[in-house]
């Protein structure tokens, strides 16, 4: 059987257990703003069924339907059949690649940025306090692609917070290859997986502060799973990858108490994805200064390439978020993703009201 064919099978196989009952449509961020069954968690699926019965014909209709997906997993939630919508979204996206011609990947002007912020970094890095003495951990940081687009002071706070309870190392890492995966773009998310695999070989921990690479990266094995060569090294290296609030409540870190009001913004690839939620709530009440944010894990609209791809549904979801931002009465909404991070700053630029950060910043 081809890889092709494998893969319409897995899709039937996801696809057909849903019956259709639409509770997938009261939560799914982008059917509520562009009430299109077309655009929904069960059009969606429903679409994907038929083109592995063979009964609409793989065209572009098909791809537009399947790439308006935040791959949030909202619908996972409230699926009685547990449908598992995102993967679907993934694989029919692998399947009609070829009638994409949405860019993936990085241009060589961003490359060069994504260097020289690593260069940065280190130097950023090489002023920083560390103990006398060496601590008992070691972490080795994953430094995803955007965070070396943005400013570094989020990164320089990541490290810092770090250093107060591990010892650090600097890794030149390749984009952990969500961008490549979002697109359906398999072999070159798989080859970017093997690369960074190989550069974390000798790492004991690898602590990421962005919300979609942790969770890409902790996945990472299930895509190597048949294969015999890389099977167990991948299984390995996602074993070894935890998120920056999970490791930080882990080791017991306090953080100093803050005097403006602090909210927190679920990542979907974070809370949802990775059931990371308690982590970053604990850390934030130790401030002295946290207040739960309404609807925090509703999603900010900022998932890769889909700001680009969708900026009018983009912005009605960042709308809303805004409103609850501004509703939770917080001077600073923090999160732990950076293309929510860029998403939230938008939202703090058009309020006035509260700025956005990254949560190292408070930590
Ligand atoms: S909630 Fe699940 S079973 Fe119901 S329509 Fe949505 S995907 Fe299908
Ligand atoms: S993953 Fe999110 S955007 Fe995609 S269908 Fe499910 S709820 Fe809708």
């Amino acid at each position: 059987m081809t890889a092709a064919n494998t893969r319409l099978q897995e899709i039937h196989e996801i696809a057909s257990k849903c019956d259709r009952c639409g509770s997938c449509l009261l939560v799914c961020p982008v059917y509520s703003v562009n009430s299109k069954e077309a655009c929904g968690a069960r059009g969606m699926v429903n679409a994907a069924r038929a083109l592995t019965k063979g009964d609409i014909a793989p065209e572009e209709a098909i791809l537009e339907s399947v790439d308006y997906c935040l791959l949030c997993g909202a619908c996972i939630d409230v699926c009685a059949s547990k449908v598992d919508v995102p993967q679907v979204m993934l694989k029919v996206r692998q399947q009609l690649v070829h009638l994409s011609e949405k860019p993936y990947a990085y241009s060589e002007a961003e490359k060069a940025q994504f260097e020289q912020a690593f260069a940065d970094l280190c130097a950023h890095n090489a002023g920083l306090e560390k103990p006398e003495l060496p601590h008992e951990r070691k972490v080795s940081y994953f430094f995803g692609c955007q965070s070396r687009l943005g400013p570094i002071e989020p990164v320089v706070n990541t490290l810092r917070v770090l250093h107060t309870v591990a010892d650090v190392e600097l890794v030149n890492n390749e984009c952990c290859g969500l961008p490549a995966l979002t697109r359906g773009r398999i072999d070159e998310f798989v080859e970017a997986i093997k690369q960074n695999i190989q550069l974390y070989e000798a790492a004991e921990t690898i602590v990421s502060d962005c919300a979609c690479c942790t969770d890409t990266l902790k996945k990472a094995a299930t895509y190597l799973a048949d294969d015999p060569e890389w099977c167990k090294q991948a299984q390995a290296f996602s074993q070894k990858v935890v998120s920056l609030s999970e490791y930080l409540a882990k080791a017991g870190y306090q953080p100093p108490a803050q005097a403006e009001k602090i909210t927190y913004h679920d990542p979907c690839h974070l809370g949802r994805m990775q059931g990371v939620k308690k982590a970053p709530r604990d850390l934030l009440a130790a401030t002295g200064n946290y207040v739960e944010l309404p609807a925090a894990d509703a999603c900010c609209g900022g998932p890769c390439f889909f700001p680009a791809d969708y900026p009018d549904t983009a912005a009605a979801l960042l709308a809303k978020k805004q409103a609850n931002i501004e509703k939770s009465g917080a001077a600073v909404v923090v999160t732990e993703c950076y293309h929510c991070l860029a998403q939230l700053q938008k939202a703090a630029a058009n309020s006035g009201k509260f700025r956005a950060a990254h949560i190292s910043e408070v930590l």
